[in-house]
């Protein structure tokens, strides 16, 4: 597939999709119904019907009932961390191995011309970003996940919250259902910007930004603290009346989720005509120039509202510079008036 229908290239070889990233158009008004239906559509298919997919199948054959977590003990947490291992070494290494290894679009759609196994470096355990990124992920984040997943358990077997019923109310967990990449994206928003005040990022969110060039072992390579704060999106099912299923919905979001901001390819060429779109562009600004598209997918437009929104376009390069400049004009007068 010719990627340069789709894009251009610099002199780097680095590519860079046509078009400017948008936010859901129900933020745009007049209100365009078509495009409403056409944003649906995306919305719901493939990624979030996959984890919806992933969800019900945990659900119909991983997850025990949710009664035999009244009682904590290591045998079904190991058992959940096993799973959720073995679930992720399969959906990021298969991306992994058939684009990064065998790579089989070579670099067509690649945003970076460079493949992180070229690049060694002295910032990752072992000189390697694909052994450091893999083992944070299996050993920190999936453990992590695993004990936010526990927690909900537990906390739905004992009674510390009621469980809503589908019986008893269906639209009302749809609803939920239908807004979880919402609430994904909010809480994303919150830590994210949280972790970039310049004191925890040196201590926390540093470690996930080594990857400045992301592949897909580097979604989950976090620090603890991140790892642990980016999968706890499950227990804001534990403030809004919910259920354990729409809990886990919500930790698969955020855990198989966090793949698409790092597939590092504008489009997966599922075969030689079907290309997938990654959804992976805005974050893949945001690992390349640090300080812009906090957020997600676009589903709200919290970083147009906060002023860190980099649309991929080259107005949106220059409106980031004016930005920076800004900041460092301020930072100069600062030290200025210090030294005086
Ligand atoms: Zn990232
Ligand atoms: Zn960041």
């Amino acid at each position: 597939m010719d990627d340069l229908q789709f894009g251009t290239r610099n002199k780097r070889g680095d590519f860079k999709p046509n078009g400017r990233l948008e936010f859901a158009p129900f933020w745009e008004w007049p209100l365009s119904i078509g495009k409403i239906a056409r944003w649906f559509v995306g919305y719901l298919w493939p990624w979030n019907a996959f984890h919806m997919a992933v969800t019900a199948l945990y659900w119909a054959f991983v997850i025990p009932a949710v009664g035999s977590f009244e009682t904590l003990t290591w045998g079904p947490a190991l058992a959940l961390w096993a799973i959720n291992a073995a679930g992720i070494f399969l959906m990021y290494g298969s991306i992994e191995f058939f684009y990064y290894v065998k790579r089989k679009q070579s670099t067509r759609f690649k945003y970076n011309v460079k493949f992180p196994a070229e690049q060694p470096s002295d910032v990752f355990w072992f000189k390697s970003q694909n052994i450091d990124n893999f083992m944070r992920s299996f050993f920190i984040s999936i453990p992590l996940w695993t004990l936010v997943e526990i927690i909900f358990l537990h906390a739905f077997a004992v009674g510390w919250v009621p469980s809503v019923s589908f019986a008893e109310h269906p639209y009302y967990l749809a609803a939920i259902i239908l807004i979880s990449p919402a609430i994904h994206e909010v809480h994303f928003f919150c830590i994210h910007r949280l972790i970039h005040v310049p004191v925890l990022y040196k201590w926390i969110h540093s470690v996930h930004h080594n990857s400045v060039n992301p592949s897909p072992w580097s979604s989950l390579s976090m620090h603890p603290v991140e790892g642990f704060l980016y999968h706890a999106v499950a227990l804001w099912h534990l403030v809004i009346p919910s259920n354990p299923f729409l809990a886990l919905f919500q930790l698969h979001l955020a855990g198989y989720g966090a793949l698409n901001g790092h597939i590092g390819f504008d489009k997966l060429e599922i075969t030689e005509d079907t290309p997938l779109d990654s959804h992976a562009y805005a974050h893949y600004l945001h690992h390349k120039y640090f300080e812009v598209n906090y957020g997600g997918d676009g589903i709200i437009p919290l970083d147009r509202w906060f002023g860190s929104w980099h649309d991929g376009t080259a107005e949106g390069e220059a409106l980031m510079d004016a930005r920076f400049q800004k900041k460092k004009a301020k930072m100069n007068a600062r030290k200025d008036g210090a030294s005086v």
